[in-house]
This record gives structure tokens, sequence and C-alpha cells, in this order.
């Protein structure tokens, strides 16, 4: 195998994955597709029709290409990428893909095939239920939360974590994309001309951009828990029975609430772009109802699973001990949960990078309602987040907006 970087062809990742073992047998006969969307990776599917074998190999390049532009972005991500894939399968059994192989020259993750699954955005589009996520995706949250944090581990070691999984490429363009661009007049943003006084209105109000430096503060300096860093539904692959969530090349040690908001974020994304995507108001009315619930059972089900963890494994005396201690710090963790929920949601509407459940609508006035509907919610849960004593919090909110 080589030993220096190039982007592979489809023949070149045929002939690596003949080299994994115990997936195909001797001698097959391998198909190869690259699948990956082609602005950061390379996503091959490789599948032996015989068999039925198959296996996936993502390879990092090295720069981001975006609305015709490109620019240098580091290979390092695959380690990333690969180092918390396989430690997220250690806390979390079953919830991520199971790693085969890193190749660091290459900067490639050979990996399980989910191609049984869906990704979840699309899987929300088409209107499926999902009655597992709000289990699968707090026991994710929980264990690879608590047990890289403060709480769960030796302080020297989890120290050494949060440098090897310092990022700092990807943690610029999240505070940007995320925390800056939205918040001004700045060239990456991509504002839908329909909705453009809503947009001027969030660059003139003060008191939210108040919250969102605060929450902006909490992504850059608290350094709580080995987090997945890009938490949305494009990066969890479902079906009514599994989960798995993938892309972790965003991970860094921040703030636990970054990866919760993240999820509760996305599926409101969707709640607002059901006025597309339900086939009737009954319908709508079902599957918006559905999304509550289910925001309401991730956080809920979070909170019970991460207390056992604390109640049972915690290695932090002063932290059990001190009265009080831990429904402070889960009240706290919720409040950043929302504020970073409403981060998510607003980026998603007019910065950079859009999402598919409200650019898909083809109405144009029903893309505008979601638009709006996305926008209300979002800046709300900016606004409240220091407010918020309950998950209900949320779902009052939601209602009020919708
Ligand atoms: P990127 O970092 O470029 O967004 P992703 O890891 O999200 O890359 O993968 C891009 C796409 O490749 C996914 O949306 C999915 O369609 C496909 N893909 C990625 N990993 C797998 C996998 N383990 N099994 C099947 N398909 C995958
Ligand atoms: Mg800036
Ligand atoms: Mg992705
Ligand atoms: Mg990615």
């Amino acid at each position: 195998m080589t030993t220096t970087y190039r982007p592979l062809t489809e023949q070149e990742a045929i002939e690596i994955a003949r080299t994994i073992e115990g997936i195909f047998p001797e001698g097959a006969d391998l198909k190869s597709r690259e699948i990956g969307d082609g602005n950061l990776n390379l996503v091959f599917h490789i599948t032996d029709p015989a068999s039925g074998s198959s296996l996936i190999m993502k390879q990092a390049l090295p720069y981001a290409k975006v609305v015709g532009e490109s620019w240098p972005l580091t290979l390092d991500r695959a380690r990333i990428e690969s180092e918390s894939l396989i430690l997220q399968n250690k806390l979390a059994p079953g919830l991520v893909p199971q790693v085969y192989r890193y190749d660091a020259a290459l900067a490639l993750t050979v990996m399980e095939d989910l191609s049984s699954h869906v990704i979840m955005r699309r899987g929300l589009m088409d209107t499926i239920d999902y009655p597992l996520f709000a289990d699968h995706i707090s026991t994710f949250l929980a264990r690879t939360l608590f047990l890289t944090s403060d709480l769960g581990m030796n302080q020297q070691e989890k120290k050494l974590l949060v440098r090897d999984f310092i990022n700092p490429e990807l943690c610029k363009i999240t505070e940007e994309l995320i925390f800056d661009d939205p918040y001004t007049d700045a060239e990456t943003n991509n504002i839908p001309a329909p909705i453009r006084d809503a947009v001027e209105a969030i660059w003139q109000d003060g008191e939210l951009q108040f919250e969102v430096a605060l929450l902006r503060q909490k992504f850059l300096t608290s350094a709580e828990a080995l987090l997945h860093g890009d938490l949305h539904t494009g990066s969890i692959f479902i079906t009514p029975e599994s989960t798995k969530v993938i892309d972790p090349e965003f991970a860094y040690y921040g703030p636990m609430g970054f990866d919760i908001g993240a999820v509760i974020g996305n599926l409101l994304l969707n709640f607002a772009a059901q006025e597309h995507w339900s086939s009737d108001a009954d319908a709508r009315a079902r599957y918006r109802t559905n999304l509550l619930t289910m925001i309401e059972s991730i956080w809920t089900q979070f909170e019970t699973k991460f207390r056992a963890l604390w109640n049972e494994q915690s290695v932090d005396r002063l932290a059990s001990a001190a009265p009080g201690y831990q429904d402070f710090y889960m009240k706290r963790l919720l409040q950043d949960t929302i504020g970073f929920a409403g981060c998510k949601m607003v980026r998603r509407v007019y910065g950079l990078a859009h999402v598919a459940d409200i650019d898909a609508i083809t109405d144009e006035t029903v893309r505008e309602k979601a638009q709006r509907l996305a926008l209300a919610i979002g800046t709300a849960l900016i606004r409240g987040n220091r407010q918020a004593e309950t998950i209900g919090h949320v779902i009052d909110i939601v209602k009020k907006e919708g």
C-alpha cells in the first residue's frame, strides 16, 4: 500500500478493500461507486454482488469546496473521525459504524456499510416514524458525554483526550458559520430574498446577539466532554429499529449542550418544514406532535441516563457530595441545549449551508412560511434559554410560534 496521500480512484479503492480481512471472499469481483457529495470527502461504497458483502471507505480531501470556492482543510480530521468512532463504539456500543481500518497516510477510514439504513433527514422528510430514536440517541449522548467528562473519567486522562481532539480548523468553521456570520451581513450568508426583512431584524437585535455571544463563549472555552460536533440529522443513519451516528470529523472537547441541541434543533427544522412534507393538515398535526414528543423524550431519557451514570459511576467526589449540585448542573445543561438548538436552527435558514427539509420545498410561499417559522422558533429558543426550567419550555415556544 502507498505511503503518500492522493485522492483514490475507484479502482484503487477496490484494491485496498481487498486487503481488509474477513469481509470479502478470495478473488471476489468487487464494484466501487463514489457516493459522497464531494465537498469535503470522498465516500466509496465497495460491494461484492455475488456474496452481498460490502464496506464503506471515506477519504478526506485536502480542501473544502463550497459554492465554487476552495480552501485548504486539514487531513487530520480523518484521524479525528476514525478515533472518535472507535471511542464512541466503546462507550456506546452499536450506535456508530464499526471501523475496520484507519490509514493515516491516505486520510482514509474503512468502515461498516450502513446502506440498510437511511439518512434521518431524508426519513423525516418522508414522514417515517422512529419510535426508538429517542431511546437510542439519549443513550449515545448520555454515555459519550458523561464518560468523557471530568464527572466520568480521570482528569489527567481527559486532558490527553482534549489534546488529541483539539481540532482548531473545524472548530473555526463552526464558530464562523454558526455563531458569527449569521449575526452580521457576512458574504458567506445565503439569504432567501423573501425573508430578508426577518434576517435584517436579527442583525438589529442586540438582546439576541448578547445571548449568542454567551453561547459562543461556551463553544470556544468550555471543554466539558468529547462532542460529536456535527450531530445534525444528516449525520444519523436510521431505521425504525436501529440508529447509527456517523461523520464525527468535527469532534472536539466542548459544551455538552452543543450536541444535544444539534439533534433537537434539527428535529425542529423538520417540524417547521412539515408545512410541505405532510400530506394534509391531519397528517401534519400528527407528525408534528410526534416530533415534539420525541424531543421531550430525548431530553427526559438523556437526563435519567446521565443522572444514573453520575450516581453509579462518578469519579468526582465533590460533584457527587455537594447538595443540589447535580440538579444545578442538569438545569444549566438544559439551558445550554436550548440555546444551542436555537443557534443551529437560525444558521440553517439563511447561513452558508441550509437544510434539505426546508430548501427542497417546491412551493415558494410554503417554503417562506417554513423559513419564518424556523427563524421564529430558533430565535425564541436563543432568547429564553437562560430562563428555561424544564424541556416543556421548548414545547411551549413551539406551540406559541407554530
Ligand atoms: P461528509 O463528512 O462529507 O458529510 P458523511 O460521513 O456524512 O461525509 O458521508 C456522506 C454520505 O456518504 C452519507 O450521507 C451517506 O450517504 C454515505 N455514507 C457515509 N458513511 C456511510 C456508511 N458507513 N454506510 C453507508 N453510507 C455511508
Ligand atoms: Mg469572525
Ligand atoms: Mg456528513
Ligand atoms: Mg462531515
